[in-house]
């Protein structure tokens, strides 16, 4: 944050460095409060509770009690700090609560067609409870259905400056009751020449405003907009000074960039290739850990959740069984991983970019104690990438950008881990138990046939299925470069969609370890509750099929796919279209 806290580490260094990190916690606990400090409705605080957000980010800390008061603010954050609820929910927070007019009292304008849809739609999840009317405006749409939601009444309009302007001109999007504006990505917006537009717009709305404007930067034609358009504003910057040398751990890190869809994929291939022998998966939310521990241990990992919405007694036990070895991750929210310390550790994930760079150094702080090598790895959408170097910045270490392993890759790890398991077996001895059988095969097969078979048995125990459909490689890119508007770049995509330009047609069938696979539709999906580990006990026990030699599986809300060896697919599908999956019949067959 922008306020130094210069007296906090005056007497860290005359404690040890594991001294030091516990008073780092304690203070970041102590500071860091929860939405309930922040005096919001409780409907928006139960929105948020449902939502899994355990405290607010930094920017939200301080940007939402400024704007309660009314008063005009400048952000400078990034995409993944959490600016979208820190504006969202003070607008949310100010909507009158009984019958309120046609005319938007909300007004917040965004580069690109996509962040106007995301901040839409955040807005809409946070106001569910308060009957919020919120409605994206941008071009490219059919300006027919625009109209008729403005005419029935909205109150909060999202927009990009072109098409909000062109309402406005029409008389459609009427400025008069509004009472906040927000400039979301304010610097993108003037880079991708809405100047003008924007002036317009500011000056066609009232006098008496609030005016809140977010930006990744400041350059100097920001500034002065800042100054014609905003009164006495409140600057917060979410960024510090650099982190003293020493108090970063020395750790490894590294970051991939992967678009949302593969994220499971791609912590899958990761997690067999590093082999931790105890790691902790970082999430933003409890929905998340809960959803990612699920998808974990369907692919035969070993992990447990550890989140705020857990009794102390529940966490006490997950944190045993991740100490006697019986988990082998940890999947955490950051108040819940606060602390922790746990000397098995040898890899921390972040699953998302964290929202603000002080808790990577928390989180990484997990790995790389009392001197030995600790690794870090950051998954990051591609509208990240901001963020990580950012988080550069405050370490002042280096987050290598890598390409995450291929299949083939894979393969061969996996074989090098077979290989080094059974020279370890060689080095332990105590394998004469085992020569009569050998003997026995002998008298059949040559030598080197058997020890083939044997090593092809021992690389099939070893390690869990995995997902072995290709991701696609996003290439890293200069931050600074443009996307085009309106853009089909990921980098403006709203999470959770599909990154249908970067994946390409999805193949209906693949390989897996050789072997031909087809891909099948199973018209089951979340919504009926179906996870991984479901579909692999269905098929896996109405079938011929072992749970291992299942290839990758997606769920989506209404179906799921699942890749089966080609051979046995009609095998599998006849034996599922017999069973119930979570309760009841679904459709089965190959994907068309
Ligand atoms: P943004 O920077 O607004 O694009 O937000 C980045 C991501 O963080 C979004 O997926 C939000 O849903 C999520 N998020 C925002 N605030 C919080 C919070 N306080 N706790 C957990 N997740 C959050």
């Amino acid at each position: 944050m922008a306020q130094d806290r210069p007296d906090e580490r005056a007497d860290a260094d005359a404690r040890s460095a594991a001294d030091a990190r516990a008073a780092a916690d304690v203070r970041s606990a102590a500071d860091s409060g929860t939405f309930g400090d922040l005096d919001l409705r409780p409907e928006l605080l139960a929105a948020l509770a449902a939502l899994g957000y355990e405290e607010p980010t930094p920017i939200q800390r301080e940007a939402i009690p400024a704007m309660l008061t009314g008063r005009d603010l400048l952000g400078q954050a990034a995409t993944g700090t959490g600016k979208t609820a820190a504006f969202a929910l003070p607008l949310l927070h100010r909507l009158a609560s009984g019958s309120r007019g046609p005319a938007p009292t909300g007004l917040v304008l965004a580069p690109t067609r996509e962040l106007t849809m995301q901040v839409s739609e955040a807005i809409h999840k946070y106001g569910r409870d308060l009957g919020a009317r919120v409605l994206p405006v941008y071009g490219g749409q059919p300006i027919g259905r625009q109209l008729r939601e403005l005419a029935r009444g909205v109150d909060v309009v999202v927009a990009t400056p072109g098409r909000a302007l062109d309402h406005i001109s029409r008389g459609t999007l009427v400025l008069t009751d509004v009472q906040t504006v927000v400039l979301d990505e304010a610097d993108e917006m003037l880079d991708m020449g809405f100047a003008e537009d924007l002036e317009a717009i500011l000056n066609a709305l009232p006098a008496e405003r609030q005016t809140v404007l977010f930006s990744a930067t400041i350059p100097s034609h920001i500034d002065r907009m800042v100054r014609r358009h905003l009164r006495d504003p409140l600057r917060v910057r979410i960024e510090r000074a650099a982190v003293p040398a020493g108090d970063a751990p020395r750790v490894r890190q590294s970051a991939y960039l992967v678009p949302r869809a593969h994220k499971p994929a791609a912590l899958g291939r990761l997690l067999d290739v590093e082999a931790p022998t105890a790691a902790i998966v970082f999430c933003r939310t409890r929905g998340e850990v809960d959803q990612l521990t699920e998808t974990l241990n369907g692919r035969g990992y070993r992990s447990e959740p550890l989140h705020g919405g857990m009794s102390q007694e529940q966490r006490d036990r997950v944190m045993q069984r991740l100490r006697a070895g019986s988990a082998e991750l940890l999947v955490a929210t950051d108040v819940a991983a606060r602390g922790l310390d746990v000397d098995q550790l040898t890899h921390v994930f972040n699953y998302d970019v964290p929202s603000a760079p002080e808790s990577y150094v928390h989180r990484i702080g997990r790995v790389g104690r009392a001197g030995r090598e600790g690794v870090a790895i950051t998954l990051a959408e591609p509208r990240e990438q901001r963020m990580l170097q950012s988080i550069e910045r405050l370490t002042g270490q280096k987050i290598a950008m890598e390409k995450l392993p291929s299949v083939a890759d894979l393969q061969a790890r996996r074989l090098d881990l077979t290989r080094a398991a059974v020279a370890e077996h060689l080095a332990g001895g105590d394998l004469d138990r085992f020569s009569g059988v050998l003997d026995q095969l002998l008298g059949d097969h040559d030598l080197r046939e058997v020890a083939l078979a044997a090593l092809a048995l021992a690389h099939q125990a070893d390690g869990p299925t995995v997902d072995e459909q290709e991701i696609p490689e996003v290439a890293a890119r200069p931050v600074r470069e443009r996307e085009p508007y309106a853009g089909s770049s990921s980098a403006a995509r709203p999470s959770g969609s599909a990154p249908s330009g970067v994946r390409g047609p999805r193949p209906t069938t693949g390989r897996l370890a050789g072997r031909d696979m087809t891909r099948l539709f199973i018209g089951a999906g979340r919504q009926a509750g179906v996870r991984p580990q479901d579909l692999v006990g269905a098929i896996a026990n109405e079938s011929s099929l072992s749970g291992r030699e299942i290839g990758a599986i997606e769920i989506t809300e209404r179906f799921s796919l699942v890749d089966v060896p080609s051979e046995a697919a009609e095998d599998v599908i006849t034996a599922l279209r017999g069973s119930v999956i979570k309760g009841r019949k679904a459709t089965v067959r190959r994907e068309r």
